[in-house]
């Protein structure tokens, strides 16, 4: 029996998806999640953020103390774990590179349960990245996604290297400089004019997704893009 069904009936006898299950499977692997219980008042456990404004004024925040030197890492301790071990309501999707330098929690201060993270080199985008985005807002009324493109990426760099020299990259490096192609072309070779242009593209690509456009339309999503300073760790809105 594949683990995903497994999964599934336990969770359903526990009665933990009483609110809904979305359970992913691969063949790689299972992902299951839990939605989180709704209380009849219509607030959430744990008080997120409510909608797209808040969600990003709670992400500044975060980094601003990142930035100044007194982060407080929040949500970081058992209590947290335990209040989020059979239900999680993140009030953000973060969309960045794998980056060692860009941990979203890092940058935004942020803790378990806080945030959806997804991550590719370049924050490059395809269907199956673009899946994992859509689960928050589309499951659990998460209320922002941030793509996040950074300074000094090294994977736009290797494709800017690679496609101006005409050279293909080994293995499925070459996927990611073919789909930086366009901000490539548009960026006219300057690397960092590359980084923000493709994260733009994402982002203009993610506004247009089927589960997105109608929250959008009704305000209760935004999609924005922004940029990251390595040098400083401020974290700065391109759109
Ligand atoms: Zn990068």
């Amino acid at each position: 029996m594949p683990n995903h069904m497994i999964n599934r009936r336990a969770l359903l006898r526990t009665g933990i998806v009483a609110g809904g299950l979305l359970a992913g499977a691969t063949s790689a692997g299972t992902a299951v999640f839990a939605r989180t219980a709704q209380p009849s008042n219509g607030t959430t456990p744990d008080q997120r953020p409510a909608g797209p404004d808040q969600a990003w004024a709670t992400l500044r925040e975060g980094n601003r103390r990142w930035v100044d030197g007194t982060a407080t890492h929040p949500h970081q301790d058992a209590d947290r774990r335990r209040e989020v071990a059979q239900k999680q309501n993140p009030f953000a999707v973060v969309f960045s590179c794998i980056d060692s330098r860009v941990s979203p929690e890092l940058v935004f201060d942020a803790g378990l349960g806080d945030l959806f993270v997804v991550r590719t080199a370049g924050q490059t985008i395809d269907p199956l990245v673009t899946g994992a985005a859509e689960y928050g807002p589309a499951e659990l009324g998460t209320p922002l996604v941030v793509v996040l493109g950074h300074q000094r990426c090294g994977a736009v760099t290797a494709a800017a290297e690679s496609l101006h020299e005409h050279k293909k990259l080994p293995g499925q490096l070459n996927t990611i400089a073919s789909s930086l192609h366009s901000a490539y072309t548009r960026s006219g070779g300057d690397v960092d004019k590359m980084i923000r242009i493709n994260t733009v593209d994402v982002v203009n690509q993610l506004k247009k997704d089927k589960l997105f456009a109608p929250r959008i339309a009704k305000g209760k999503l935004k999609i924005i893009g922004a940029y990251y300073s390595i040098d400083t760790g401020e974290v700065t809105r391109l759109l």
